[in-house]
């Protein structure tokens, strides 16, 4: 009964799973289904019927889901990462055989799936530890998808793979990571990369409202605008669309009244972890870690601002805002904004290099840049222009020094030094710029003045030493 059996299977049938598994099957693929609670077996099965009658089967029970997969049998898992994963593997692989595959898509932290390649390799299993991107969306639309670990594992769904991630004018947003976690790190550092452009671009806005006094109509112009440039971006056009978006019950845009607190899930902190362990510096990204950190104290935060206000603190924006040229403003950010991104992904791609040296992994960075430029949340045009540079040179010590992007900091920097001077006088902070500026300062300076740091022996001269 070969001819009945699936090409795949996918276990773990939450939002990422349930529309990775609709994605596959709509692009040709016969997959299975199983999740623990039968409730989502049901659903996918009429999101299938619902969504053009695509071939996927469910399955209530892992034996069934199992045995109804083609050997050497490829097993997705998307479920929430750490112990369910184990368990969920735990479940299944007794019922697989040696040359069958484990895949892991969840977000998970790189040393586990290490850890798992060992545990499944001892029962003749393969393994990739597979990072998605894109949300909902990308999974069931085309994600970028990064997979490591077993190269034959990954040789065994090229096709699938290839079909179902996103498609740009270079090819499909996936390519073979490289062995053990790696695809696990690069997933990891891309959240943290994403959390800088998202604390990036809410300080561009912050910056233009505050001191520029612009109105949410104007934002949507000016963000519709940068997204025909060289800042075109998902990310750019979501915001665009966001100061649009009406408030249904009450007066004005709905932007104004979303609580200013947010939240997180864990990649963006251990980027910021691996990039200390690692002794690579990566200040835009913590900066925007220790956003989130602050954001989250809303209440602590209304408290400090009536104790400051009683202790005397007067506002400063309005005295900046009365002197400010809107338009030059405006543009000052562009490029502002600009010049902070391509110092924060020099830092998420640095951080991926001293990983890749220490675990021996021989990431292709031009490669990375290019599956990051369809499917997932950091999806850019500027993306093209990072592949471009480590093609030019896989060896490039930053994109900083890139010959084309060095230009292009050198041409915006007094632009981006008057954005970040206005903000400070303003008291309007932005912190992910001032990190980005003073990284690129620190970086481009030959000579530091470290060498007069007060030292464990003393105050030393260190030059001396
Ligand atoms: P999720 O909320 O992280 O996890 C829910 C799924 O995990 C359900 O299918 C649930 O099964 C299953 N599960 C939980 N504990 C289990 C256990 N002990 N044994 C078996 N199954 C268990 O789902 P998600 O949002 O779709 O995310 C899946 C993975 O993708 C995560 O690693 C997530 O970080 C990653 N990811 C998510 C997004 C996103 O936008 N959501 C984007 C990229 C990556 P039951 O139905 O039986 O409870």
């Amino acid at each position: 009964e070969a001819s009945t059996l699936s090409r795949i299977g996918l276990a773990g049938l939450a939002v990422m799973g349930q529309n990775l598994a609709l994605n596959i099957a709509e692009k040709g693929f016969p997959i299975s289904v199983y999740n623990r609670s039968t409730s989502k077996v049901d659903d996918t099965l009429q999101r299938a019927q619902d969504e053009g009658h695509l071939p996927l089967t469910g399955h209530y029970n892992p034996k069934d889901f199992i045995l109804s997969i083609k050997k050497p049998r490829s097993v997705i898992i998307l479920v929430k990462a750490g112990a369910p994963v184990d368990q969920t593997i735990q479940t299944l692989s007794g019922y697989m055989e040696p040359g069958d595959t484990i895949i892991d898509g969840g977000n998970e932290w790189y040393e586990n799936t290490e850890r798992r390649i060992l545990e499944a390799n001892s029962k003749g299993l393969l393994y990739l530890g597979m990072g998605v991107s894109g949300g909902e969306e990308g999974a069931r639309n085309g994600p970028s998808l990064m997979p490591g670990g077993s190269y034959q594992a990954y040789d065994n769904i090229k096709d699938i793979v290839s079909k179902v991630a996103a498609q740009v004018e270079d090819g499909p947003c996936v390519t073979y990571i490289g062995e053990g976690g790696s695809g696990n790190f690069v997933k990891m550092v891309h959240n943290g990369i994403e959390y800088g452009d998202m604390q990036l671009i809410s300080e561009a806005y912050d910056v233009l409202k505050n001191v520029g006094g612009l109105s949410n109509a104007e934002l949507a112009e000016i963000f519709d605008e940068w997204n025909r440039g060289e800042l075109e971006s998902f990310l750019i056009e979501i915001t665009a669309d966001i100061f649009k978006v009406k408030d249904e019950h009450g007066d004005g845009e709905l932007v104004d009244k979303i609580l200013d607190k947010t939240g997180m899930k864990g990649t963006g902190k251990w980027t910021v972890q691996q990039a200390a362990e690692l002794s690579v510096a990566a200040p835009t990204i913590a900066a925007s870690l220790d956003c989130r950190y602050l954001s989250g104290l809303k209440d602590e935060r209304e408290a400090a601002s009536k104790v400051l206000e009683a202790a005397g603190l007067k506002e400063e924006v309005g005295t900046v805002r009365s002197g400010i040229d809107k338009k030059r403003l405006i543009d000052d950010v562009r490029q502002a904004l600009y010049a902070s991104k391509i110092c924060s992904y020099a830092q998420g791609m640095n951080l991926l290099r001293a990983k890749s040296v220490e675990k021996n992994w021989n990431l292709n960075f031009g490669e990375l840049a290019r599956i990051w430029k369809g499917g997932c949340i950091i999806r850019a045009v500027f993306l093209d222009r990072i592949k471009v540079a480590y093609q030019r040179n896989p060896d490039l010590a930053s994109l900083v020094v890139d010959p084309d992007f060095a230009k292009e900091m050198v041409q915006r920097q007094a632009a981006w030094r008057r954005v970040v001077g206005l903000a400070i006088s303003a008291g309007i902070s932005t912190p992910g710029m001032c990190a980005s500026l003073a990284y690129f300062d620190t970086y481009r300076r030959a000579r530091l003045p470290a060498e007069s740091c007060p030292s464990s022996k003393g105050f030393v001269w260190g030059s001396y030493l």
